[in-house]
C-alpha cells in the first residue's frame, strides 16, 4: 500500500510569496537527495524545506513530490506548481526526489512508489511526457546510478503496482464538478459553498494563494486568493470561479 503525506501531513511552511503556476507540463525529472544516511519520514522533508528555504532563499521545497525509503510518497510543492530543483527546466517540468542515495541499494518499496507516481503523473496528462534523470539536462550525478539505470531501463516494478489513489475517478469528479461550476459560477456574491469551493480553496492554499480555512465558504478570503492566483496567471481578477478560472486549476 503507498501512502501519500500532503504539505500540511508534513508540516509545510506556506511560501512566503505563492508558488508560480506552471503553464505547460513536457516531462517528469528524476532526482536524489544525494544523502547517504537519509533517514525516512516527514522530519526529513522538513529539513530538505527548511535549507531550500532559508538557505537558498527559495519560497519553499524545491520538489513537486517526493519518495522516501520506505516508499512513503510526499507532497513538495503539488501538482500545478513550478519546482526549483532543475535549473533552466522548471516550468515545463514536475521534480521527484528519492530522499535518499540514488546510487547504493534503493529498497523495492521505494522504487514501487516512485514507477507508481509516474504513472499517476502520467495518466493525468495522457501518458505524453518524457521521463528522464537530472543528469540528462545538466551536468550532475543525480539521481545516481542505481535510480538512473533503473528508470533508463523501464522501471520494471515486482510488486502491485495498484495506485492508492483512483486518478481517473478523481478527473471524472472534478470534471462533473467542473460542468457544474460552468453553469454557476463560485463566487461570495452567490454565497458559494461545498464541494467545489473547498477544492478551490485547498488547491490555491497549496499554492501560496491563502483562502484561510477549507470549509467549502466562498468567503473574503477566498475571493482575495483567487483574484492573486488569476493575475498570476494572467485572467481576469474578478475573484469569481467561472469556466476559465476553474479549468485553469484543474486542467
Ligand atoms: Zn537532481
Amino acid at each position: 500500500m503507498r501512502t501519500v503525506i500532503n504539505r500540511s501531513g508534513w508540516n509545510a511552511t506556506p511560501p512566503q510569496k505563492p508558488f508560480t503556476v506552471r503553464r505547460r507540463t513536457n516531462g517528469i525529472v528524476l532526482h536524489h537527495s544525494g544523502v547517504r544516511k537519509a533517514q525516512p519520514g516527514p522530519a526529513q522533508i522538513k529539513s530538505f524545506e527548511q535549507y531550500h528555504m532559508r538557505v537558498r532563499g527559495w519560497r519553499g521545497i524545491a520538489y513537486n513530490w517526493l519518495v522516501d525509503a520506505d516508499g512513503v510518497v510526499y507532497e513538495g510543492r503539488g501538482r500545478g506548481a513550478v519546482g526549483g530543483a532543475t535549473r533552466g527546466w522548471n516550468s515545463q517540468t514536475i521534480s521527484i526526489c528519492y530522499t535518499g542515495w540514488g546510487s547504493g541499494e534503493v529498497p523495492e518499496r521505494a522504487l514501487d512508489s516512485i514507477a507508481g507516481l509516474i504513472s499517476s503523473i502520467q495518466s493525468q496528462y495522457g501518458n505524453r511526457l518524457w521521463v528522464k534523470g537530472h543528469r540528462d539536462l545538466a551536468s550532475t550525478s543525480c539521481p545516481g546510478t542505481t535510480l538512473y539505470h533503473w528508470m533508463q531501463s523501464g522501471m520494471e516494478l515486482k510488486q502491485d503496482s495498484s495506485p492508492e489513489i483512483d486518478w481517473v475517478a478523481l478527473r471524472n469528479y472534478i470534471d462533473a464538478l467542473g460542468r457544474k461550476v460552468a453553469l454557476k459560477p463560485l463566487s461570495r456574491r452567490r454565497r458559494s459553498r461545498g464541494q467545489a469551493v473547498r477544492l478551490v480553496q485547498r488547491h490555491l492554499n497549496g499554492l501560496g494563494f491563502e483562502c484561510g480555512p477549507v470549509d467549502g465558504v466562498y468567503g473574503r478570503m477566498t475571493v482575495d486568493g483567487v483574484k492573486a492566483y488569476q493575475r498570476s496567471v494572467g485572467l481576469k481578477p474578478d475573484g469569481v470561479v467561472g469556466k476559465h478560472t476553474w479549468s485553469r486549476m484543474f486542467l
